[in-house]
């Protein structure tokens, strides 16, 4: 079935018994044993709840892996899907990521033995990726198009790299969702999600969602999931099923919304650079439509001076000036001081993040609105 049917579809009649339409919310901590040595699938809700269990396999399904993992945040998500690598071990990474990611691995992973190298793969050669590809280099981590800088790494290639050093392939899909770039198929071994952000669509929930393509690999991430407890619970679980639904229409008009931003920002003359992959002459337009059937709905834009920057964020009105994305409702953000406050200033500027940037996560009001906002927040002559 097309994913807009699974997706419409998720959790209907899983409740055998009562034929519920939705699937309801089993809100409970524990589950009786028929008799000793005997379950009915379900011990005890960290292990695993019925309806958590849903939306774990609509996320298997959505993304074409073995299996599903829903956990109370991105960050809980990324951190049990770290567990499976070992002091010693070295990841490389793409240069432009989120930040809390970056902090995740240089405050918390790095201290306790693993070792991260970040690359730019968007303009480095498969010959550059060689040398690196050393003992004790495990996996590739990337997010593709990147937070913020919107950079596209090619998914294929990175694949075939992977498995000529037997390194697994990570990808952290929030900005596309499996509606536009399923990178399993393109031959990554576990792919991540903030749903916070598109998955949920409505800014009113935090939460994490693994996907892993193959059945020994997925029971490692299980393994961390019951072990560490980082678990979605029952009624965020049901939240975020029923966010899911409408994904796919709230994609496409944020898209079309998206696009016509990107656009006039193009031609606004006190904007200098605007990133959004569905601009023609996008760098790296050609690898993103090779492996994502849409350029996404989030456009980063830098304007001629940090005081305009500024000046943006407290004229916006109709856009909220708030951290996260992929909701219904439009949001601006500035890396500097949100999202990316915790890459250090050095290596921020060296990464192409200044304090003129801006992240516009486009929502689903109406794009003349949504032009009318920004056109007054900008000002000047147009
Ligand atoms: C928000 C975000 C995360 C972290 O997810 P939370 O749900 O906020 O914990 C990870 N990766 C990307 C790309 C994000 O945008």
């Amino acid at each position: 079935m097309q994913l807009e049917t699974i997706l419409a579809q998720l959790g209907v009649r899983k409740d055998q018994g009562t034929g519920s339409i939705t699937m309801p919310i089993y809100q409970t901590a524990t589950f009786a044993h028929p008799a000793p040595g005997q379950s009915t699938g379900f011990d005890y809700s960290r292990s695993g709840n019925p309806t958590r269990q849903v939306l774990e396999e609509a996320i298997a399904a959505l993304e074409g892996g073995c299996r599903g993992f829903a956990f109370s945040s991105g960050m809980a998500a990324l951190t049990a899907v770290f567990q499976i690598f070992k002091p010693g071990d070295r990841i490389l990474v793409c240069d432009d990521l989120y930040g809390g990611t970056y902090r995740l691995f240089e405050q918390i992973l790095r201290p306790l033995g693993l070792a991260f190298t970040y690359l730019d793969f968007s303009n480095t050669s498969e010959e550059d990726w060689e040398n690196y590809a050393g003992q004790d280099v495990k996996a590739v981590f990337i997010e593709t198009p990147t937070n913020p800088l919107m950079k596209i790494y090619p998914l294929s290639r990175l694949a075939q790299f992977c498995q000529r050093h037997q390194l697994l392939l990570l990808v952290d899909n929030t900005f596309m969702t499996p509606l536009r770039q399923r990178p399993l198929l393109l031959g990554a071994d576990i792919v991540i999600h903030s749903a916070s952000k598109y998955l949920g669509g409505h800014n009113d929930l935090i939460a994490g969602l693994v996907a892993v393509k193959d059945p020994e690999l997925a029971e490692r991430v299980y393994f961390y999931q019951n072990a560490c407890g980082a678990i979605l619970g029952p009624q965020d679980s049901w939240l975020l099923l029923r966010g899911l639904k409408t994904l796919a229409v709230r994609l496409e008009r944020q898209e079309q919304n998206a696009a016509g931003i990107a656009s006039y920002l193009n031609k606004h003359p006190r904007v200098r650079k605007v990133w959004y992959p569905g601009l023609s002459e996008y760098p790296g337009r050609e690898w993103h439509f090779a492996q994502a059937s849409g350029p996404g709905a989030m456009v980063s834009f830098e304007v001629e001076s940090k005081e305009l920057a500024l000046e943006v964020l407290s004229k916006i009105r109709l856009i909220s000036f708030a951290e996260s994305l992929g909701g219904v409702e439009s949001l601006l953000t500035y890396p500097e001081t949100q999202t990316h406050a915790d890459i250090p200033e050095t290596e921020r500027r060296n990464r192409g993040i200044t304090d003129c940037l801006l992240r516009l996560s486009v929502g689903l009001e109406h794009l003349e609105d949504l032009l009318a906002d920004l056109e007054q927040a900008l000002g000047g002559e147009v």
